[in-house]
């Protein structure tokens, strides 16, 4: 699977997929993005601050696939996360911080909010973040891929600091969306 720089006008791609990065507020929803896009990572973070999203185009299966992928940019500690940030989408990357119980526990809540506003055919990634952290966890592989093998997810542990699993996560998402729905052109 090829990688293309940003930027492709409109004309060049076959198809486009919008992406919505959820999760509790500090798993690192923006770092990934950042890391994914950019290959870039700031310790200090928010530097994403007031991005409403970022775009990268892969090419698959012989296609131009551009993903536009939106970040929360903090809204979801204000619970002010709109139904406007998830019209249209069809992928959800779903993080919690493997080092964060809370994070992992609040899951459901945010696949609840998912499945009331969202599209009921979005395909959800769960994302186990900081998995450089992985000696201080608070959350096993194993409970994490029974979540994930209940509630019909794919699921991986990242680590947008030393980038561990972060193409895969994006890619394999933006993969299963392609099979899944994918012949919608813009
Ligand atoms: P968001 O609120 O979910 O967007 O989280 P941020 O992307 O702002 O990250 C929250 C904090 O976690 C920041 O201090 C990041 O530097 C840090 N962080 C994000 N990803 C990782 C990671 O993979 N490993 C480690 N150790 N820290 C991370």
């Amino acid at each position: 699977m090829a990688q293309w720089q940003d930027g492709f006008d409109r004309e060049g791609i076959d198809y486009m997929f919008k992406v919505v990065m959820i999760g509790d507020s500090g798993v690192g929803k923006s770092q990934l993005l950042n890391r994914f896009v950019r290959n870039d990572f700031h310790m200090k973070s928010k530097a994403t601050i007031g991005v409403e999203f970022l775009t990268k185009t892969v090419l698959m299966d012989h296609k131009l696939v551009k993903a536009q992928i939106w970040d929360t940019a903090g809204q979801e500690r204000y619970q002010a996360i709109t139904t406007a940030y998830y019209r249209g989408a069809t992928g959800a990357l779903l993080a919690y911080d493997i080092t964060n119980r809370h994070s992992f526990n609040h899951i459901e809540k945010w696949l609840d909010e998912l499945h009331h506003h969202a599209d009921k055919n979005i395909v959800v990634m769960l994302v186990g973040n900081k998995s450089d952290l992985s000696s201080i966890r608070q959350v096993s592989i194993e409970e994490a891929e029974d979540l994930a093998k209940q509630k019909g997810l794919f699921f991986i542990e990242t680590s947008a600091l030393d980038s561990n699993n972060v193409e895969p996560a994006f890619l394999g998402l933006l993969s299963q969306i392609y099979t899944k729905v994918g012949k919608k052109h813009i």
